[in-house]
């Protein structure tokens, strides 16, 4: 069975995969779970101008309250994701097994906290099929449709909704063909800008741009 950061790597890079594996799961780092931890204190934040100019987040204070002020106004969902009645449960389903850092429950929603930057619009590729995988999971344990899930970019005061569409589950059944295909190392991306972030690029034989650029090749 895959795990939902399997399958999220697959659509990423299916070469990183490869080599995650056999590097085995990481661990996460302190400041990704300081990060992870303001998705749990939205409301406390807010009320709190000292904790928040002290807390570990990438946008000035007025920027995170406004737009989190902004996804309270919109999201009718607002009080479950800032007090969300289940937190960090294991789900497993037909093809794959993860973490939902939040579970929201009237009716079925998984919440999944990103520690980086959010795109403009809507979540990047791979994450959406983390959403998928996790949305799946819960859907199979209950045996009930889950038709959205949350993506929140925490740091940046960003909490989407994220539907399942027929373009992400398309997305998401890819990642599982890709991840049960791996075994050997397959082809590099051709997308340097994945690499320029990849712990695996020394090993992978590739050079960043800016190395590049450094060697004046
Ligand atoms: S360095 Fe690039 S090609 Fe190599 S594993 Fe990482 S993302 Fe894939």
């Amino acid at each position: 069975m895959h795990t939902f950061r399997d399958l999220e790597t697959a659509a990423y890079c299916p070469r990183k995969l490869y080599y995650r594996r056999r590097a085995g799961p990481p661990d996460v780092p302190d400041e990704v779970a300081a990060c992870r931890s303001l998705a749990f204190e939205y409301e406390r934040l807010l009320a709190d101008d000292a904790a928040l100019v002290a807390a570990p987040v990438e946008v000035s204070p007025t920027t995170f309250r406004s737009r989190i002020g902004s996804a309270k106004a919109r999201l009718d969902r607002w009080p479950e994701l800032a007090d969300p009645p289940e937190r960090e449960r294991t789900l497993t389903g037909r093809e794959a097994r993860g973490v939902a850092h939040k579970v929201l429950h009237d009716p079925l929603a998984p919440s999944l906290v990103f520690a980086g930057r959010p795109p403009e619009e809507g979540v990047w590729e791979p994450q959406t099929v983390r959403l998928v995988a996790a949305a799946k999971a819960l859907a199979w344990e209950h045996e009930t449709a889950v038709e959205r899930a949350f993506a929140e970019y925490p740091a940046y005061g960003v909490v989407r909704v994220v539907p399942l569409t027929t373009r992400r589950k398309a997305a998401y059944r890819k990642a599982v063909r890709t991840a049960a295909s791996v075994d050997g190392p397959p082809a590099r991306t051709d997308d340097d800008a994945k690499c320029a972030p990849c712990e695996f690029r020394e090993q992978c034989g590739v050079r960043t741009r800016s190395l590049r650029s450094l060697l004046g090749s």
